[in-house]
């Protein structure tokens, strides 16, 4: 299958101003980001909050335009492209968000949100063209059409979601970016509307990226799943990989916050387990910037900075030591 999206050297950076006479800060949100994604895959990128999860989102889509690097669409960089062009590209290129309340305006009917894309987008469509796409799309996303002319806060968190789905759906784009589609919906939701988002890339054939801090989220919904921690990749690999053969410490930290009935693997999760905070990225640790947190941190990890090394067949890990970490026989057994 084709490659829709490659991601090249991505780099972006924000200046923060602490005080009037201060010199502005570096604050380095990504940085060496390289990867690739196929025509109907879907992504999870995961990562705590503020490892850069959501500005990678918002750069693919150039909501936010990064300092470096090329974000190559079907071969065109987008970084490139004119303003002009770009809103036209966006039609192939969309984004859901979080707090889907939020992100809907309070003064426009359901009808009037799903529809607005269309009218920059797609001005040949008449009014009863509109309103029949409406229709359909509001259907596809189980939304009733009778509740085309109700204002959003007439609606659940979980129904605003599947509004902010459908004003996503409604360009027919390729490529959808979920940034914590469910974070913010009661637990019981959750699974709804991310059944509702793999029906959907069935249905229209998307292409998904999916991010969440929340592994346990993307697991059911993700081919691969890129990690990230302080605005760096520290492992790319299968989802399968990931939650059975983690690579990176960090993987293996955010994994036992993924609940799995097994005893046996109790001990290393304990070993494993996630410590401290995640440090400033205005001031990264030196070398490994996991070191920090690593119960597995050597001398060569404050030295050096660990390469992203492809191993096996096409993943990639970040770490001095991945080959030396073992999974105790125990854990192997229990698996
Ligand atoms: Fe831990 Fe060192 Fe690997 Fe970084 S490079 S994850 S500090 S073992
Ligand atoms: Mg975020």
């Amino acid at each position: 299958t084709n490659t829709l999206l490659e991601i090249r050297d991505l780099k972006k950076s924000f200046s923060i101003t602490t005080g009037l006479f201060s010199k502005p800060l570096e604050l380095k949100a990504l940085q060496d980001i390289s990867f690739s994604i196929r025509e109907g895959e879907t992504l999870g990128i995961v990562g705590e909050s503020g490892c850069g999860k959501s500005t990678l989102g918002r750069c693919i889509l150039q909501l936010i335009a990064p300092d470096e690097g090329q974000v190559l669409w079907l071969g065109q960089d987008l970084t490139r492209l004119p303003g002009e062009e770009m809103r036209r590209k966006r039609q192939d290129l969309q984004i859901i968000f979080q707090d889907p309340l939020a992100s809907l305006n309070p003064r426009m009917t359901v009808g009037e949100i799903i529809a607005d894309p269309l009218r920059t987008l797609r001005p040949e469509l008449n009014r009863e063209q509109r309103r029949a796409r409406v229709i359909k799309i509001m259907e596809s996303v189980g939304l009733l059409p009778e509740m085309i002319n109700r204002y959003p806060h007439e609606f659940s968190g979980g129904q605003a979601q599947r509004i902010g789905i459908a004003r996503a759906l409604i360009t027919e784009p390729k490529l959808i970016v979920c940034d914590e589609p469910v974070s913010a919906l009661d637990v019981s939701i959750q699974a709804q509307i991310l059944n509702l988002l793999a029906d959907l890339k069935d249905e229209f054939g998307l292409t998904l990226i999916f991010i969440s801090h929340n592994l346990s989220v993307v697991r059911h919904v993700s081919d691969r799943i890129l990690v990230l921690y302080l605005g760096r990749i520290v492992e790319l690999a299968a989802g399968d990989e990931i939650y059975e053969d983690p690579k990176h410490p960090y993987t293996r930290a955010l994994l036992t916050a993924v609940p799995i009935p097994d005893p046996k693997l109790a001990r290393q999760r304990n070993i494993d387990a996630l410590r401290g905070e995640i440090p400033s990225p205005i001031n990264q640790p030196s070398g490994c910037t996991f070191r920090t947190r690593c119960r597995y941190a050597k001398p060569i990890c404050a030295e050096k900075r660990p390469a992203l090394e492809t191993i096996g067949n096409a993943r990639l890990v970040a770490c001095h030591r991945w080959q030396e970490i073992e999974v105790p026989e125990e854990a192997v057994l229990g698996a």
